[in-house]
């Protein structure tokens, strides 16, 4: 588990926690790790999966460090919704959101969560099973 560095207060008393030095994730951000950017907005960033499951398969991350889903909703629900529309156009960008997509927020151990800094998987380019493993 990352140790959570509270440096800054938003909204109604709710941390905002702009970088964790040890986060895979929060070093994509800082270039201090290279990725493969897709597309990028002021608190967004977008870029190639790098071990894809389907021909599209990109990870949409806030800038900022929110360890899953449901601590970014808490804190910021107008960069939640920033994300949601990141991976739209995500979609618009690789040709598939006609022929559709799938958005996941893997959450947790069950769920397979690797990383905790919170990422929208956007995944299509192939018929994608139901439900999933
Ligand atoms: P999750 O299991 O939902 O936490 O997803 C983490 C994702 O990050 C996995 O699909 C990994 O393949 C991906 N990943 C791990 N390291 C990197 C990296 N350096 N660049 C891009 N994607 C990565
Ligand atoms: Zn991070």
């Amino acid at each position: 588990m990352a140790t959570i560095y509270v440096v800054g207060v938003t909204g109604e008393g709710q941390a905002r926690i702009p970088s964790v030095p040890e986060c895979l994730f929060c070093r994509i951000v800082s270039g201090g790790v290279p990725a493969s950017v897709v597309l990028e907005s002021p608190r967004t960033l977008s870029f190639r999966d790098i071990s894809p499951q389907a021909p599209t398969h990109v990870l949409v991350i806030p800038k900022d460090h929110y360890p899953d889903l449901a601590a970014l909703a808490a804190a910021d629900g107008s960069l939640l919704t920033e994300l949601v529309n990141q991976a739209a156009e995500v979609a618009r960008a690789e040709g598939i959101s006609g022929s559709g997509y799938r958005v996941v927020f893997n959450t947790g151990a069950d769920a397979g969560q690797a990383v905790p800094h919170v990422h929208a998987h956007v995944l299509g380019g192939r018929g994608l099973g139901w439900p999933p493993g």
